[in-house]
């Protein structure tokens, strides 16, 4: 097992499942070669959930995963979904529940089916003491009540987060953290910097929610593990810390939350 350095990075939310299987690890060894040494690929639901264990297994070394079902796919998570996402929590690599929540924007589970499979999930985690890893768009007000209720308890990290510096701090006042992702290098995307700029250093993470939300300057490119960088030095920019701070900060961050320590 080797030390994180502090120019190392980790990657707390890549959809690898959704890259071709044989560019996953020229994906890892160019991101290796980007000081990205470490990679958390959440699962989205059944569809994804047995590609999700099987790269846990064979890339161990410096990929973690979570399982869960996102909630696009609340409506399927039936008493079948259940076990087998209850009998996996100990697979090689599991480090969290995820990528689990609300989405109000697409609405493609209705809202029922969202808050019951994420209230579910919300415990299964709690009862496998794992961390969450949350999705929200559009639904602030729901989600926040199902996290208050649950204050203390909980932890995880509210991904790719969009809401304004008020939310962050709520977030960070109920014990999760706060994952910034590439929209931050976006030219108009004046509020999210000002959401970033809000974050405590020990509770930031920074992602690539690959292959979507590529950063400037591959924004419209697909989005992959190496350009970590990018959004880390446009996180430390707005929290006037230097880049290195930021690495060192997100990356013990991760394995703090996650216990996710990649081998060098
Ligand atoms: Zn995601």
């Amino acid at each position: 097992m080797g030390t994180i350095t502090e120019s190392c990075w980790i990657d707390s939310h890549a959809h690898l499942t959704m890259f071709e299987p044989d560019e996953v690890v020229a994906t890892l060894d160019r991101a290796a070669d980007a000081g990205v040494v470490g990679v958390l690929i959440p699962a989205t639901g059944p569809d994804d959930l047995e590609r999700t264990l099987a790269l846990g297994r064979e890339h161990g070394s410096r990929v973690s995963i979570a399982v869960g079902t996102h909630p696009h796919d609340a409506s399927s998570l039936d008493r079948a979904s259940k076990q087998r996402l209850t009998r996996v929590l100990d697979e090689p690599g599991v480090v969290a529940v995820g990528e689990i929540g609300l989405d109000y924007h697409y609405m493609n589970s209705p809202r029922e089916d969202q808050l019951q499979a994420l209230e579910w999930q919300l415990d299964l985690a709690l009862e496998a003491n794992l961390p969450v890893i949350l999705h929200n768009r559009d639904s602030w007000e729901d989600l926040e009540s199902l996290l208050v209720r649950r204050t203390g308890l909980l932890r995880g990290v509210c991904h790719s987060f969009t809401e304004g510096p008020d939310r962050v701090r709520k977030v960070m006042k109920l014990g999760l953290y706060v994952g910034v992702s590439g929209m931050v290098t976006f030219r108009q995307a004046h509020n999210i910097r000002e959401m970033a700029a809000a974050v405590d250093i020990d509770r930031l993470l920074v992602e690539t929610d690959s292959p979507f939300l590529a950063p400037v300057p591959h924004r419209g490119k697909r989005n992959e593990p190496s350009f970590i960088p990018f959004v880390g030095r446009a996180v430390a920019q707005e929290l006037g810390l230097s880049v290195d701070e930021v690495a060192a900060g997100t990356t013990a961050n991760v394995e703090r939350l996650f216990g996710f320590r990649p081998e060098l």
